[in-house]
């Protein structure tokens, strides 16, 4: 059976569009996942790609040739942008501009007029290159993220090698070369890449939608003005890392914080004043705890705090840390930061209750409020 190229690539092509079609509206206009964006972008250049190969043999192949071959390039770099996006990853700026200015390059000076392979070496390359890029950002990702990773790794890996022997089985027996044209030639390439295309494009409706559930996910656990984790979230977060007895030691301090005389910074300089100096709050904590401790806001202008492994004295450095950072942001439009009174209680072995804690810490911190604001107090309570 003879594959014509002309009559695969027109299916190709049509394949492509309908993905698009599909891709675009079940999949973008539904998630508006950055990564389904990027896939629609490849997908776009991919077909309009392989289209400028159908005026090979005709007068305008001097500039369709070597268009095409960019915007195959292009297509590649589009989906590693977006295996990018799924790691949060901004594009990279040189590599995308860099690799699909290359393939042009060499194409040009190449008689792109009659050779339809100008620049064959250069492109199949940098197409390589750049599908090797999206195959190792997506092995990359978070191994909790999908089992749907897998079959997208094999896919652009797989197509990455298949480039690259393409380019070796060029270089060693030239664009009529046997193997070259019957192994690695157009027609193969083009039924390898449909293949792919809807392999890739399945598994990527999986992520997208898996991206957006995170994104949801992360927003519903967040404070909207702090960023800080809302209370629900840290009451589930404490309680799981409370009830896990596999983390040792298995002790820590639980402190409450709340902002002193906080109305009056309201009704003095009014509620965006008071807005602001949560914000300032919030950083003061966040630049002050670790990586794997937890800070919610409780509510209003009350904090919560939970410090795995900490004991007494660290917590109370802690808390003198966040009250010296916050007192040490410059006074906007003359309005200085509150005090915070803190409410500290520590737990050992077998303390599994958030409540019994937070109880605990809320009597030392009217406690600390009694004894004149501005400190902390400890609970002798051991719950
Ligand atoms: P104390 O030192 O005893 O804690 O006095 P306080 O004024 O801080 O305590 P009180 O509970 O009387 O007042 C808390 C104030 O916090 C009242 C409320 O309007 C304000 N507040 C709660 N949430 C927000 C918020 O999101 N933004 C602003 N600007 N104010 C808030
Ligand atoms: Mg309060
Ligand atoms: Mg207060």
């Amino acid at each position: 059976m003879v594959l014509d190229t002309t009559t695969l690539r027109i299916a190709f092509g049509l394949m492509a569009l309908v993905l698009v079609v599909l891709f675009y509206f079940s999949a973008y206009r539904v998630t508006r996942s950055p990564y389904s964006g990027w896939w629609c972008v490849a997908l776009l250049f991919f077909l309009t790609g392989s289209a400028c190969f159908l005026l090979n043999g005709t007068a305008h192949q001097i500039w369709a040739n070597p268009l095409g071959n960019v915007l195959l390039v292009l297509g590649a770099v589009a989906v590693w942008t977006g295996a990018r996006s799924l790691r949060t990853l901004p594009p990279r700026k040189w590599p995308s501009v860099g690799l699909p200015a290359v393939t042009l390059i060499a194409a040009v000076p190449d008689n792109p007029a009659t050779n339809t392979w100008a620049g064959g070496p250069v492109f199949l390359a940098t197409m390589s290159i750049s599908i090797g890029l999206a195959s190792l950002e997506l092995w990359r990702l978070d191994r909790s993220y999908s089992r749907m990773r897998i079959p997208m790794v094999a896919a652009a890996g797989g197509l990455a090698v298949f480039y690259f022997f393409r380019f070796l089985a060029f270089i060693i027996e030239g664009r009529n070369g046997p193997i070259f044209v019957t192994v690695f030639g157009s027609a193969v390439t083009t039924l390898v890449t449909m293949i792919l295309l809807v392999v890739v494009s399945f598994s990527m409706a999986a992520l997208s939608s898996e991206q957006q559930t995170r994104t949801l996910r992360v927003a519903a656990s967040r404070d909207d003005l702090t960023g800080l984790l809302n209370r629900k979230a840290f009451m589930d977060l404490a309680a799981e890392r409370l009830a896990d007895h596999s983390l040792t030691p298995h002790s820590g301090a639980l402190i409450l914080a709340d902002l002193d005389h906080f109305k009056t910074v309201n009704d003095t300089y009014g509620h965006a004043a008071g807005d602001l100096a949560l914000q300032r709050f919030a950083e003061a904590c966040t630049a002050t705890v670790r990586p794997t401790d937890l800070v919610g806001r409780y509510g209003g202008e009350e904090f919560i705090l939970l410090l795995p492994g900490a004991g007494r004295d660290r917590a109370q450095l802690s808390v003198e840390e966040i009250s010296r950072r916050l007192a040490a942001f410059p006074a906007d439009a003359g309005v200085g930061m509150p005090t915070v009174s803190y409410g500290i209680t520590t737990y050992g072995n077998g303390a599994s209750d958030v409540d019994a804690l937070i109880g605990a810490a809320d009597e030392a911190m009217y406690t600390a409020k009694a004894l004149g604001r501005n400190r902390a107090a400890h609970s002798d309570r051991k719950p």
